[in-house]
């Protein structure tokens, strides 16, 4: 075991996979500060889908190191078991080509997948009844993860393996020396550590504005939705799998209970600008027609929901940077500080793998895959000035799901 020491400022899924990685790799002593408790940010809100099948090819080979990952943890962790129930991604015909070029990709780098007709989708998944010109593109590989079960399962872990977390600590700022980040300072003083890494989801823009680096993302509200239980028996299985419904406006999956969990977007909200460093989602809001939309929406696609009621609600945000790509990686410009944030409406899938490359990137120097299109520093100081004078609503972001 080193003697060094890494900080990691957020305890969300990012953060607390990153202390989870370090802590393996024996890199000395982990401290993870949390402002709230634990997964008080996105990681308690999501939905929890995961697929492999993405767009580009550091996204793909990160998510099969996810889909890896999450199996192993699902043996490991008490408590959470990953959803192994598959992922079906959506497509209209218009919107189908352009995922049908990156099949070969898909074929090379080793990412099964399945295309399914209407008629073979609903002889699967007989709940299912997509429309006649729907094309499915299954990820047996993907699911879904509980966060109310990930979550603490995984903060659990990382306290037995020695990480110390520290919930009610906010970070304030940076210990800076001979251009090097050494260290945080927080109300009960500073603290000094050989890597620091942030992983603060959207309030990365306020605390790395310190340093002067303007963050290259723009935030969105985003909610989801659980059903009341679809039988009086709570024990019975839906047969489904995880649905990324690009064609009906949003995503639905299994939940706990004999419930189904949905989420979609709400295109036409203008983007959120986090207002203070000790802002919490809880003070987000949604206006009741977005549940009713959503409803209506999916409903054609799985009609058991229409014998369901909403019982529970979670709004909280999503980020997207300027190419739709997360950050994930060291800052050139301040040795000693990694950062994780910005992983679009996919964050909770990209979890696990992007825990293990910083984790790598702090303890090794190197990472198992070439990470070098998240590297956070990667555009152009006109264009991130560009992009952040500019307001949009989210369908004027890059578009990504999960
Ligand atoms: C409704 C909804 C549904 C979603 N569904 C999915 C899905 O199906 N699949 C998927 O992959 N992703 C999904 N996501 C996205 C996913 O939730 C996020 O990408 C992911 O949780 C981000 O994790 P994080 O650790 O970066 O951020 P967070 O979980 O937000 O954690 C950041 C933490 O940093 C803490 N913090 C902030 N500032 C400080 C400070 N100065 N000092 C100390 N601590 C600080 C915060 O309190 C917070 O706990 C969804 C998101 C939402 C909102």
């Amino acid at each position: 075991m080193s003697s060094a020491t890494a900080i990691i400022i957020g305890g969300g899924v990012i953060g607390l996979s990153t202390a989870y990685q370090l802590a393996r790799k024996r890199f000395g002593k982990v401290i993870l500060l949390e402002k709230g408790p634990v997964g008080d940010g996105s990681s308690s809100r999501a939905g929890g889908i995961i697929t492999g099948l993405l767009w580009s090819e550091t996204g793909i080979l990160a998510r099969k190191l996810s889909l890896t990952l999450y199996r192993e943890l699902s043996e490991e962790l008490p408590g959470y078991r990953f959803g192994d129930v598959g992922c079906l991604n959506l497509f209209d015909p218009p919107a189908w080509p352009e995922r049908a070029r990156l099949l070969p990709l898909y074929d090379q780098l080793g990412a099964p997948y399945e295309i399914l007709d209407a008629g073979e989708m609903h002889r699967r998944w007989p709940e299912l009844a997509p429309g006649e010109t729907d094309i499915g593109l299954l990820d047996p590989l993907g699911g879904y993860s509980e966060p109310e079960e990930y979550v603490p399962a995984l903060a659990q872990r990382c306290r037995e393996l020695g990480v110390v977390i520290r919930e009610g600590t906010q970070v304030n700022g940076f210990v800076q020396r001979n251009g090097r980040i050494t260290g945080v300072t927080t109300a009960d003083g500073p603290i000094e550590g050989d890597a620091v890494i942030c992983t603060i989801h959207t309030w990365t823009q306020q605390l790395l504005a310190q340093l002067g680096w303007p963050s290259p993302f723009k935030a969105f509200v985003h909610q989801r939705y659980v059903s009341t239980p679809l039988s009086a028996d709570p024990t019975a299985a839906i047969h489904l799998p995880a649905i990324n419904a690009n064609p009906y406006n949003g995503y639905i999956r299994p939940a706990r209970g004999h419930r189904l969990l949905a989420g979609g977007e709400t295109g036409w909200r203008e983007e959120f600008r986090t207002p203070a460093p000790d802002f919490r989602m809880s003070a987000l809001t949604v206006p009741p027609a977005v549940q009713e939309k959503l409803a209506r929406d999916l409903t054609p696609l799985v009609p058991a929901l229409g014998r369901t009621q909403w019982e529970s609600e979670k709004v909280g945000l999503i980020a997207f940077a300027l190419d739709g790509e997360p950050l994930l990686g060291p800052l050139a410009e301040m040795p000693g500080l990694y950062i994780g944030c910005a992983f679009h409406s996919g964050g909770f899938a990209y979890n696990p793998a992007a825990g293990l490359l910083l984790a790598e990137f702090v303890a090794d120097g190197r990472t198992q895959i070439d990470v070098s299109a998240f590297a956070p520093d990667r555009f152009a100081p006109g264009d991130v000035a560009a992009y952040l004078t500019t307001t949009v609503v989210q369908d004027g972001a890059v578009q990504r799901r999960h």
